[in-house]
């Protein structure tokens, strides 16, 4: 066969966990796309998070939700009973030091189950294999009639044109070069992304860069065994382990230094760092990967736009990187399906970057954080400090993993297409939920007295919650119809939901962040569109935020 020109309103490239979301969030909103991904249906190669087993947060699992995918990576992902503590020691034959605790699955669904004022998520965290991830969501992009999708085929270049791109794309086992030709482009092609060269956007790094090498194993030693229970052990010595999902099979991760090639012999590297003898059964795989703390200094040139690690790499020490992505490639999916179908404007495309680079950034510092306490921890433990006092230490620092406020608190402020409101936000909490429908943030969750996530019943566009009683949003929502926005009209009548939103009327955006809110519908309706659908550039510019208490005509 021939070399072939292909034609598509979307390009993604790439289809690891961030390119396939955003293509299937695309196919949500019926937006074709072509999604060509470099390795084969089976990679002979596995990734480094293979090994690992990937932490997927609380808030991803809300956003695989909207997709439908929640439930099937639950039923491939670690068992939930399981814990994801992180365990601290100087030594694999000697007890830990310090355990910072992060309940089960289970236990979380327990006690999110006993609260519902907005401040528990619909969606707990879980566990997964790489592998395991990465089978599914392939799996729904081949299935789905609005995927295109090219397994074994590598995008080698690209060129920006006024009115989209053009990208050669070499075909696996023919190597054949086809072009496609596209209005937008997504790289998720990851850290060292083809795309991101090609369009010659630098990194911004914080730190240097270390190489690292993952060892995944099998081994039912009762050394190792007593670490089961944990997500991560943190050796002093630099080294990580972590239970993967299958009994006896773990993957320990350690710096090695950037001149030295691959261990000839991996274990005795691992026994060598730990001082510790223990039975190895089987080596199952050895990965390099570089740790670094890198942001893209733009997400977006012409028509292409970085996505996960193509725009960021953060240290896997704080489980951010798959999830910043995912959030990342459901912010860009909307708004390009919203373009493509003729109701969203450029400012959409725009706070893309706006919205989503500053997540990255917060994120990367967050990072680096927990890199330095696990550095501390390792001079303070190789000066000879005692157990009692590294664990005094530890337990100060043990609000790194209760975490939940940093996964669900990203509050869009001052985006472009967020409707500005006067006076001073809600606080925001690094430990816990703050429920708020403050313009920005993430909709506070709430089930509804019969049982219903209310989350669940959101549109694929805009939802207009309306909690009125009288329906005055009716009208608002018809206008925006009217004007071809793709929009919900939700009326509730709920008194958990009451409580906690703040608003008769909010305007819930497709990724579940509040795009506007007000007690009347008596608003000049169209600026808010206008903003909230991007077309606010001059119009909405002049638009002066109302004086709290203060009506419109
Ligand atoms: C040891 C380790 C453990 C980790 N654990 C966690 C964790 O617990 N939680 C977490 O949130 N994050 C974790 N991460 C980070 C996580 O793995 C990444 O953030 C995530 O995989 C990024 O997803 P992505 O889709 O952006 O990129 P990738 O997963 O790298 O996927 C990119 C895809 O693009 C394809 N590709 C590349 N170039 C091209 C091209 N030119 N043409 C076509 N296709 C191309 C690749 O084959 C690949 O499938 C970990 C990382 C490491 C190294």
């Amino acid at each position: 066969m021939p070399a072939q020109a292909f034609s598509a309103s979307v390009f993604v490239v790439g289809a690891g966990p961030v390119g396939a979301v955003l293509a299937l969030e695309l196919a949500r909103h019926q937006v074709r796309s072509i999604v060509v991904e470099r390795s084969a249906a089976s990679a002979a190669h596995p990734k480094t998070d293979d090994l690992n087993g990937l932490y997927l947060n609380g808030r991803s699992m809300e956003l695989l939700r909207r997709l439908g995918l929640a439930r099937v990576v639950r039923a491939r992902g670690v068992d939930p009973a399981h814990r994801a503590d992180v365990v601290w020691n100087e030594g694999f034959d000697r007890p830990p030091i310090s355990v910072w605790r992060h309940p089960s699955v289970h236990e979380m669904r327990q006690r999110y189950a006993t609260v519902n004022d907005g401040s528990a998520p619909v969606e707990p965290y879980q566990r997964i294999p790489g592998p395991v991830l990465d089978e599914l969501s392939r799996d729904a992009l081949r299935r789905h009639p609005l995927v295109d999708f090219r397994e074994g085929w590598t995008c080698a270049d690209l060129r920006l044109e006024p009115d989209g791109v053009v990208a050669t794309v070499v075909e696996g086992e023919t190597n054949l070069r086809h072009t496609v030709e596209a209005t937008f482009l997504a790289a998720c092609d990851g850290a060292g992304s083809t795309v991101r060269q090609c369009l010659e956007i630098p990194l911004d790094e914080s730190g240097p860069r270390a190489q690292h090498c993952t060892v995944s194993f099998r081994s039912a030693d009762p050394v190792l065994r007593r670490y089961a229970d944990a997500f991560l052990t943190i050796d002093a010595r630099w080294l990580t382990l972590v239970a993967r999902a299958e009994p006896d099979t773990w993957a320990a991760s350690l710096p090695v230094p950037a001149d030295d090639p691959l261990a000839a012999d991996p274990v005795a590297l691992l026994r060598e760092r730990l001082r510790t003898e223990f039975s190895v059964d089987q080596v199952l795989g050895v990965v390099q990967w570089d740790g670094a703390l890198a942001v893209a200094s733009t997400y977006r040139k012409g028509a292409a736009f970085l996505v996960g690690d193509a725009a960021h790499q953060f240290y896997p020490v704080s489980g951010h990187g798959v999830n910043t992505g995912v959030a990342d490639a459901v912010d860009l999916g909307w708004k390009l399906a919203a373009v493509i179908s003729g109701w969203g404007g450029p400012e959409l495309l725009r706070s893309y970057e706006l919205e989503r680079r500053p997540v990255a950034l917060f994120n990367r510092e967050l990072s680096a954080g927990l890199l330095a306490i696990r550095a501390r921890f390792a001079r303070l433990a190789a000066a000879g400090v005692s157990r009692e006092c590294l664990a005094g230490v530890l337990e100060q620092d043990g609000y790194q993993s209760d975490n939940i406020g940093v996964h669900f608190g990203q509050r869009y402020a001052g985006s472009p297409v967020v409707w500005p409101e006067p006076g001073d936000p809600p606080g925001w909490a690094w430990r816990r939920i703050v429920p708020t429908t403050w313009p920005g943030g993430r909709a506070p969750a709430v089930r509804l007295a019969g049982g219903t996530e209310l989350f669940d019943l959101f549109g694929v566009g805009f939802t207009l919650v309306d909690l009125s009683g009288r329906g005055i949003g009716a009208a608002l929502a018809r206008a925006a119809a009217g004007r071809g926005v793709r929009i919900t009209h939700l009326a509730v009548n709920d008194p958990a939901v009451r409580a906690c939103w703040e608003r008769d009327l909010v305007l819930v955006r497709p990724d579940q962040h509040v795009a506007w809110r007000d007690d009347t519908a008596a608003v000049d309706w169209n600026a808010v569109l206008d903003r909230v659908t991007g077309h606010g550039t001059t119009r909405t510019r002049d638009v002066q935020p109302r004086l709290a208490g203060q009506t419109q005509a």
